[in-house]
Parts: C-alpha cells; structure tokens; sequence
C-alpha cells in the first residue's frame, strides 16, 4: 500500500510537472510565432494591424466616456486622431526601406506566336486603355499592331517605382516591322500617346569576297567574312548543277559580289542579292551573272547570255533518303491485277512530306485525276514535263498558271487515288510521252536573245566594273563583313519574308 502512495504521489508530482512545462512551453511557442509572423508580416499587414488597434482604442475611450468613466477628454481626441491619420491621405506611412522613386527604364519585349501588342503592353503592368491608346495612335501612323509577328521586337522606355518596380509610366514604344522604317510612340503635352513613323535613309553597297577552299565552300565562304544569307544563297544558285559533296575538292576556290542596305548609322539592315557568282573547279570555272529579264524573271548567266543549265531534279522532296519502292516499266499492278506500265518512279516517304518543283515552270495542272488522286503537272520548257502524284494536298497557291522555281514546295506526300500507301509518283514527260525519270537527261532554263541579251550585256559591264573598285575587299574588310552578319542575322529571323 506503502508502496500504491507513494506510486500515487510521485505519479501525481509528476503530472503537475508535465503540465507545468507544458503550459510554460506552449506559452514560449505563441511568443515566438508571434514575433516571427510579425517580423514576416507585409507593411500593408502591419498598418492594416496598427489601425485596428488604434480603432479600437478609440471604440474603447468612447464607450468609456459614453458610461461615464473617467476618462480625460484629451484622451479620447487623441485616439481619434490616432483612428483618423490612417484614413488621411495626407499622411504618409512608410515602412522601413520603403521609400520610393522613379526611375527610367529601357525593355525589349519579344513577340512569342499568339502575342498581341495590348495584351503584351498589359503584363508589363500597363492599362488596357492605354495600351489601346497607344495602339490607335500606332493606327493613325499606319501601322496595324495586328502584323505583329512572331520574333518582332518591341523597344520600351518606361518609369517604374524603384525598388517595388511598379509601371508608373510608358514612355516611348519603339516597332521596327521592316529594316529601315519604325514606328515611334510618344506622349505629348497632354499625356496622350502619339505615333510617328520614321524612315531611313538606306544606301546600297557592293561587297565582294573570295577564298580557297579547304574543307567545305560554307566554311571558306564563313571565314571570307561572307554573311550566312548571302552563302546560302550561293549555295542555291549552284544547287542543281554541282555536287557540294563529289565536285568540290580541296584547293577550289569561289568569288562572290553581293549587295547590302546599309543605314545612316552605319549599321547594315539587309544582306540583299548575289549580283556575281563564280566558282573554280579544278579546270572548269563556271561564272555567273543576275539578270533581271524583261518579264521580271531572275536568273543566273555567264558572260554569254546563257542560262546556267539545271537539270531535273530527280527526287524532287524534302525527304532526300526517300527509297524507291517501284521502278518505270511494265508490270503486274498491286490493285489492278493486270500488267500495265509503270508510268513513273514511286518514292515511299512518309505522309506530309513537302514535295518539290523539279525545276522552274509552270504549273499546267493541280487537280484531282482519278487514280492519280491529287496530281500537278509543270511544264518546263517545250521538250519537258513532270508529274507528282497521290499527294495528301496541294501547296498554298499552286494552281494553273502558276510559275514555280526549282525546289520550291508544291505539295505533300500522300496517299490519294489509286494507291496502297504514301508516296510520291514521279514522273517525267519527254514530248508529251512518260520516260524513265532516273535514265532521262534533261537540263532546263532559256537563254537570253534580242532585247534582254542586249540588257543583260550592260548589266555585265556593270557588274564587272563594280568588281574592280571592290579588289581590296576580302583581303582588308572581313572584319566588317562579319560585323554586317552579325547585325543582319536578326533581321533574317525577324522577318524572313523581307529578306529576298
Ligand atoms: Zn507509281
């Protein structure tokens, strides 16, 4: 029993104990919170607090004076000051490292695809009224914000708060839809937003280059400081008559003059076309110069007049490993069980893949044809023709009559007709008769006559000239080629339809 007591007792203590600390703990535990959360708390937080103690101390001296306690007037004003100052705009309450200024800042917002000009100007904190109004003034100026393009950039300068940076204020909204003109916003006298177009003045440059080949023409042409537009456009020029990778062998060299739009600032806006093109092969040179025909066709020509020679291009898609899955000639016809002529070769190439002009023409038809499914037909020149057929779709403004350049995308790869699944039928027509597209040999393009060869021969005379006051160039001003890359790259991503 002794023993229960005393259990009893000392279990007793102990609980009263446990309580104790409990309580002593819970009561350091609420402490601490409070003073954390305090110290967390927001300065919105903390005025929002004080007020409402200020309130209620007025509440407090006013039902105190209302039951006739004693309680000094002076107090009960004193509170009420204390309530009042937190309603009065006059007073500013600032927390500590709250004070703020203005300040001016620059910003480049970049146009994503499904980007708007307002809702662009909103998240950097602007007003959908403003940004409206910014965007009528930008109307007025002609300039739609609806041509927004993806990869356009929108020069900012605005006033922010500092340090919170909250938008006070844009300044000046900056669009430069196309090299040379931009479209500048301001406010006027009465904060609203006006809108000015502003033109360059742009002077065009000859530029010429030339190197020795060592390990591929795009790298040679890189370190001649010829700006990546400009090799690319070489290097189609050349496309469909020489072989980058079996012709071209260590030691060639090439030679290119081109031209450029060059801005008061010195800073060029545009890589613009290949005036001269040249290119040693071992013993051969082949020379060639831009002409502009009277018909407005371009096209490149060597001294003579005539046309470099391109021939078909006889895979003509953009899956350049496609497999031929059935040859020209006769044979027993999968769906058709009988032996008929194969009037073309089949390239098996995945749905949707883009199907090129096999050279320039034009396009003769781009319609539905039975077991051929959808089919065109360009005419080439009065010997040739070529026929794709079974595509999924026609390009976008392929039909009758229009002219097409080599390489240019007409339609995609499909499955339509006659057909067990996606390929490209591809034919070639030799005076209106089908010949075997991978025996025939065909080359296409027209030479000048008359009144353009007579054209075309100023126009040498001229270009060669520009070649003579350019021989300095490439040995002495690379440097300042590879500048003009530099500053024309963006432009090309920006806007790849104003370049060529
Ligand atoms: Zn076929």
């Amino acid at each position: 029993m002794a023993s229960f007591n005393v259990l009893g007792f000392r279990r007793r203590s102990w609980n009263t104990q446990t309580v104790l600390l409990f309580v002593y703990s819970a009561v350091v535990t609420c402490a601490l919170v409070l003073v954390v959360s305090k110290n967390f708390e927001t300065p919105d937080q903390i005025i929002a607090e004080e007020r409402m103690a200020a309130v209620e101390k007025l509440e407090n001296a006013q039902v105190q004076a209302a039951n006739n306690m004693a309680v000094p007037e002076v107090y009960v004003d004193a509170a009420a000051e204390d309530a009042e100052s937190f309603d009065n705009p006059d007073v500013e309450w600032t927390v500590e490292g709250e004070e703020t200024q203005p300040e001016v800042k620059q910003d480049v917002l970049l146009v994503e695809k499904g980007d708007h000009f307002i809702g662009l100007l909103q998240r950097i904190g602007m007003e959908y009224l403003e940004a409206n109004q910014a965007a009528e003034a930008l109307k007025e100026a002609g300039y739609d914000v609806r041509g927004l393009r993806a990869g356009q950039k929108i020069d900012i300068v605005k006033t922010v708060d500092v340090p919170f940076g909250e938008l006070l204020s844009v300044d000046k909204i900056v669009i430069e839809p196309t090299a040379g003109i931009k479209y500048v916003v301001t406010r006027n006298e009465d904060e609203k937003y006006v809108a000015e177009m502003e033109q360059m003045e742009l002077t065009v440059e000859n530029r010429s280059a030339e190197g020795v080949i060592n390990s591929s023409l795009a790298v040679a042409m890189q370190n001649a400081g010829v700006p990546s537009s400009v090799i690319g456009n070489f290097i189609n020029i050349f496309a469909y008559t020489v072989d980058f990778r079996s012709d071209v062998k260590k030691g060639d060299s090439f030679k290119v003059l081109f031209d450029r739009k060059v801005a008061p600032d010195g800073k060029v806006v545009k890589n613009g076309d290949i005036l001269y093109a040249e290119l040693n092969l071992g013993k051969d040179t082949i020379s060639l110069y831009r002409y502009e025909d009277l018909n407005g066709g371009v096209d490149y020509y060597n001294d003579k007049g005539i046309v470099l020679k391109r021939t078909l291009d006889k895979k003509p898609m953009e899956f350049r490993s496609a497999r031929i899955s059935s040859r020209f000639g006769w044979r027993r016809h999968p769906i058709l069980k009988r032996r008929i002529l194969h009037s073309g070769v089949d390239y098996a190439a995945p749905k949707g893949t883009r199907i090129y002009a096999s050279a320039d023409g034009v396009v003769k038809r781009a319609q539905w044809a039975g077991g051929y499914g959808n089919y065109v037909v360009i005419r080439h020149n009065s010997e040739f023709s070529t026929g794709y057929a079974h595509m999924t779709g026609f390009a976008k403004g392929i039909r009758p009559g229009v002219r097409v350049k080599q390489g240019q995308v007409i339609g995609y790869v499909g499955s339509t007709g006659r057909s067990t699944g996606p390929h490209l039928h591809f034919e070639v027509i030799k005076n209106g008769k089908k010949v075997d597209p991978l025996k025939v040999k065909a080359a296409t393009g027209t030479n000048l006559a008359g009144k353009d060869l007579q054209r075309f021969k100023t126009e040498v005379a001229k270009i060669v000239a520009m070649m003579e006051g350019q021989t300095n160039y490439a040995t002495v001003d690379t440097n300042q080629v590879e500048q003009a890359s530099e500053a024309v790259a963006p432009v090309a991503t920006q806007n790849p339809s104003s370049v060529n």
